[in-house]
């Protein structure tokens, strides 16, 4: 699972999700006190496991020691509380952006088609923060969350930025980001 890390980091390059030094990607394992995430400003397309930092969990908080973690530490974070998901994984795909910059909310667009709404929910688009801020996480955290802290959605657009996606596996992650992006592409395309 931890190997998967690196595969989908490079496949989303290899699609023009992100570039060179973009996205991150979180994992946790059933019973063991450790987030695996991607580190701060590497280039992703060389991520193997040896090179995913290991953070530890103890009494509920992260080991931060000399570890650089990718800087959307605080989104994942906060995404992987209380058992909610595995996996969080978080890109900057194209025709999403596009279409958030364009004024649609991407949960209404997922209405229009089933091959997504099916297997994916979309939650309301995060507005506009700065990357790597706490705003970010809490809001992102908020629009994917109910008030009880239960996961209502499995993707969100985050507005002029990207979108974060949970799964139970990076690639649960990943095709809920494909499908998402899709849509977005073919929506765009029939305006
Ligand atoms: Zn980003």
């Amino acid at each position: 699972m931890i190997t998967a890390i690196g595969d989908v980091m490079r496949e989303a390059y290899k699609r023009r999700w992100i570039t060179t030094r973009d996205g991150n990607c979180s994992l946790r394992q059933r019973g063991r006190d450790v987030l695996y995430i991607t580190p701060t400003g590497t280039r992703k397309t060389t991520i193997i496991p040896e090179t995913i930092v290991r953070l530890p969990i103890l009494e509920s908080k992260l080991v931060l020691g000399d570890k650089k973690p990718s800087g959307e530490l605080e989104m994942h974070w906060l995404l992987q509380q209380e058992d909610r998901t595995r996996c969080v994984l978080h890109l900057h795909p194209t025709y999403i952006v596009a279409a958030m910059m364009a004024g649609y909310d991407l949960h209404e667009v997922a209405k229009e088609f089933p091959e997504v709404y099916r297997y994916t929910r979309v939650g309301r688009n995060v507005p506009k923060l700065p990357a790597v801020s706490a705003e970010l996480a809490t809001s992102t955290c908020f629009q994917m969350t109910d008030p009880l802290g239960v996961l209502t959605c499995d993707v969100v657009g985050q507005a002029s930025h990207g979108a974060t996606a949970v799964g139970k596996h990076p690639w649960d992650a990943f095709e809920h980001i494909e499908r998402l992006e899709h849509i977005c592409e073919i929506f765009l395309k029939s305006r």
